[in-house]
């Protein structure tokens, strides 16, 4: 089992973090920190949807709660568990984070063989704001 598996693991673990797993789409995500540590966390559903947190945002506060703020390594899930790829608000959340901590941070994602590779954040949001 690689890396890369163990995160999904994780994150397929953290599926049933999600606050109120009826409503909504289901997704969870962990994060992998220099440390060695992993934090995960649902998606934090609002009955306003637009005061949902995303699991990634969710994830991030998590391990900054720890006092972790060198992510290395993050894979999000969806209700069919497998890796999906961060939304536009989420890559605008983790570049800001791999601006800040220096880390050019690694996602996790599946290719149609369902095989686990590692895109960069840097690769994902190629022209920044700001
Ligand atoms: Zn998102």
């Amino acid at each position: 089992m690689t890396k890369y598996d163990e995160l999904v693991k994780e994150a397929i673990n953290a599926l049933k973090k999600c606050n109120v797993p009826t409503k909504g789409p289901l997704f969870s995500c962990v994060v992998l920190t220099k440390n060695g540590n992993v934090y995960s966390s649902g998606r934090y559903f609002s009955d306003s949807y637009s005061l949902t947190l995303h699991a990634e945002q969710a994830a991030l506060a998590h391990a900054a709660d720890h006092g972790e703020h060198e992510v290395v390594a993050m894979a999000a899930v969806g209700k069919d568990k497998h890796p999906v790829i961060p939304c536009s608000m989420c890559r605008q959340l983790i570049w800001e984070h791999s601006k800040r901590s220096g880390i050019d941070i690694g996602i996790v994602v599946a290719d149609k063989n369902n095989q686990y590779k590692i895109i960069k954040i840097s690769k994902l949001v190629p022209y920044p704001w700001p």
